[in-house]
């Protein structure tokens, strides 16, 4: 048997591989990127890099429908986008089988918000698994392609950024490893033409959803049987637990019951414990506590309440340990299952040992080594703020709005990384798509003395900005919008969008123009700039702002990291010329230092030519002209 290292996301888009999957769709969002992008390099795949969420969740809908296995996978804000078919294909059901795979992040490594992302399931009664490592993402993406086709029904394989980027060992299945095998050819069914099934009108959906209801129940039926059976749950039991309906103590998981030996507490007495626990929290709470017994959940809608309340009958206390919210206290809770969990753990960030073992120790149980070990929120590091990275293009446009000292209303993008100091440009950036409208808000709300301006990207233009162009547009109102177009997916590794000559699968395609779009919505100030013309940057700011009616900047120098038209000599400073007057450090380029050398107490500026990229923006802003390319003798020779 093979067995491999590997991302939980490749794991992922290794088993939909193996399933049969033949579409995936996915707009990119840390930390779910991989997973499409390593279903991209198998043969057989159809992917892509849709336009948003709801699009690629859409895409992937219509070839289930088709009969195909399809895939699609989003971040926890993506499923807030994708909610609308999410919900609805429920009803409908797949013909092919359809899974979600929806990865959230608990301690927001990069995402805006760290929402429960459990909640989409109970929603929508989309069943949910939820794997722990790389080897049951494998075998669970797998399994949730066979329920999706027996239930009818999509089906979530949940993950959380601690199980998506951690790397295990997958032992793979040998008869799809090794160079001469690969997978059979999938399956293809037969089209789906059901007009009561896929037609959502009330005369069909009332039906649906009692049919949803009823194949509800039946999953509701498979959760329960497959906790007995210690498969999608299983019990493992702490070292001397009692051995109970013949299943083997110690010997690894287990079905159940078992009874866990007694651990001492901090008051003198002895408690059996018991936790229940899915996911990565399940890691964590296996290192805190290795003596209780625990129930380790991989289906996490429909919870197996029965088997967790004979689970809980073999223990004196029960704990629930989970990232973010309640959601498996409050159900055990309401099923009648006397449990602990939120009044010990905490309810946001990522759960590791130490926050877990803490919790334990604060419910009595006699683990001093916890109570003195740091968790990561104790550890004082040197503050790093973000910064775009050396040569960005958005560097030269952030600068002039701080000058303007404009009110921007951000989106997400790279351009959010200048934020904070030492540009401190933005003051509003809450989810994709929302600048626009924000700014048209603000300008109704009667906008600011000095101006304000909506920013956005390429990429999250055309997922969600074009309609609250649109939208300003329709409604008259006197927006200013730049868009800073790099021309790729920058922040989450440089993914393809429209904009771009190439498709996922390096098809060529016909890039978008993003200025013919604005002029097609109806805006008629449109105005390219050149992002490294600081001069340029200014002048296209007040020349829009001024402007009677919505008017559009696009900027035209691609991200740094995927560049075609940068990529000029370093510079240099000048130590004699240069008067420490810190103009240039304000752009934050990290290629930029200080030196020892003072002058009336500020130090003197140098530049690090093995990654300058000679975009001139800092020479720009130098007045006494010390900076200049390397190749020039003096600042008067650039
Ligand atoms: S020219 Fe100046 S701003 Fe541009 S990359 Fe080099 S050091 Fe940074
Ligand atoms: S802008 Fe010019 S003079 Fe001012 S600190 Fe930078 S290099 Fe020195």
């Amino acid at each position: 048997m093979d067995k491999v290292l590997m991302l939980g996301n490749e794991a992922i888009a290794r088993g939909a591989w193996e399933a049969g999957v033949q579409v995936a769709a996915a707009y990119p969002g840390t930390p779910s990127t991989e997973i499409v992008t390593g279903l991209a390099g198998y043969d057989g795949v159809y992917a892509e890099w849709s336009t948003n969420e709801k699009v690629a969740y859409e895409v992937a809908f219509g070839a289930a429908l088709g009969g195909a296995r399809a895939l699609t996978a989003m971040k926890s804000a993506g499923a807030s986008v994708a909610a609308d078919p999410l919900i609805s294909s429920v009803y409908t059901g797949v013909n092919g089988g359809l899974v979600v795979c929806l990865a959230g992040d608990p301690g927001m490594a990069s995402g805006m918000t760290e929402q429960d992302d459990r909640y989409f399931g109970r929603i929508s009664s989309m069943p949910m698994l939820e794997p722990a490592d790389s080897q049951e993402c494998y075998e669970y993406v797998k399994l949730a392609f066979d329920l999706s086709e027996d239930f009818d029904v999509p089906v979530m394989v949940r993950l959380s950024i601690q199980v998506a980027h951690q790397k295990s060992i997958v032992r793979l299945d040998e008869t799809m490893s090794g160079e001469e095998t690969g997978r059979p050819a999938p399956e293809r069914k037969p089209p789906d033409r059901k007009t009561e099934k896929y037609c959502l009108l009330p005369r069909f959906s009332r039906p649906l959803h009692i049919s949803l209801l009823e194949r509800f129940e039946r999953l509701r039926r498979f959760s329960e049987q497959s906790a007995a059976d210690g498969v999608l749950a299983f019990v493992e039991p702490a070292a001397g637990a009692d051995v109970a309906a013949g299943a083997d103590a110690g010997s690894g998981p287990a079905a159940l019951p078992l009874r866990p030996a007694a651990l001492p507490l901090r008051d003198g007495g002895v408690a059996r414990i018991g936790v229940v626990s899915a996911g990565a929290a399940y890691i964590s709470a296996k290192e805190a506590l290795p003596g209780a017994s625990f129930l380790k959940l991989g289906m996490i809608h429909p919870l197996p309440i029965e088997a967790i309340r004979r689970f809980a009958a073999t223990v004196d206390r029960l704990f629930v340990v989970e990232e973010l919210e309640p959601y498996l206290e409050e159900q055990l809770l309401a099923a009648g299952i006397a449990c602990e969990g939120k009044r010990w753990f905490p309810q946001w960030g990522e759960l590791t040992p130490v926050r877990v073992g803490r919790g334990f120790f604060a419910a009595g149980l006699d683990l001093p080594r916890w109570a003195q070990e740091k968790a990561a929120e104790d550890v004082s590091v040197i503050p790093r703020p973000p910064v775009l990275c050396t040569g960005c293009p958005h560097r030269g446009m952030a600068t002039a709005m701080k000058k303007l000292d404009l009110d921007v209303h951000g989106d997400i993008g790279c351009y959010d990384l200048t934020t904070l100091p030492p540009v401190s440009h933005m003051h509003s950036a809450v989810e994709m798509g929302a600048s626009i409208p924000m700014e048209q808000g603000f300008t109704r709300a009667g906008g600011s003395e000095t101006g304000s301006i909506a920013v956005i990207g390429d990429s999250t233009f055309l997922h969600s900005g074009l309609t609250g162009l649109l939208n300003a547009v329709h409604q008259r109102t006197n927006v200013t919008v730049l868009i800073q177009d790099n021309s790729i997916t920058a922040m989450t590794g440089g993914q393809t969008n429209p904009g771009n000559e190439r498709t996922l699968a390096g098809a060529e395609t016909k890039p978008v123009d993003i200025a013919a779009i604005c002029k097609a919505l109806g805006v008629e100030y449109i105005e390219i700039v050149d992002p490294y013309d600081y001069q340029a940057c200014l002048d296209a700011l007040k020349a829009g702002l001024a402007f009677d009616g919505p008017a559009v900047l696009i900027t035209n120098r691609p991200c740094m990291l995927f560049p075609r038209k940068v990529g000029g000599a370093a510079y240099v400073v000048d130590e004699e010329l240069c008067n420490a007057c810190q103009q240039c450090m304000k752009l934050g380029c990290p290629s930029l230092s200080h030196t020892e050398t003072t002058w009336k107490d500020r130090h003197k500026v140098a530049i690090d030519a093995e990654t300058c990229t000679g975009c001139s923006l800092c020479a720009q802003l130098c007045k006494p002209g010390a900076i200049a390319p390397a190749t020039a003798t003096k600042a008067g020779d650039a």
